[in-house]
């Protein structure tokens, strides 16, 4: 393995759709995201989880709806 083969790996400033920003390893000076460890709702356990989670629960009603008929 050569030195200098590889692309510049320094620091680049991440930004998220949340407005957070934060610093991470790469090739790129910038980065975008659309969810962080500060919003994302497996973090957060906050409306997205919950949408979800209304969704199979009107699902499996349904499901139960149907299975009895
Ligand atoms: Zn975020």
């Amino acid at each position: 393995m050569r030195e200098g083969i590889h692309p510049n790996y320094s620091e680049a400033v991440v930004k998220c759709a949340c407005g957070n920003t934060f610093t991470t390893g790469s090739v790129k000076k910038e980065l975008r995201v659309d969810v962080c460890s500060k919003c994302h709702p497996f973090y957060t356990g906050k409306h997205k989880v919950l949408d979800t989670g209304g969704r199979i629960e009107k699902f499996m009603k349904k499901y139960n709806l149907k299975s009895e008929e």
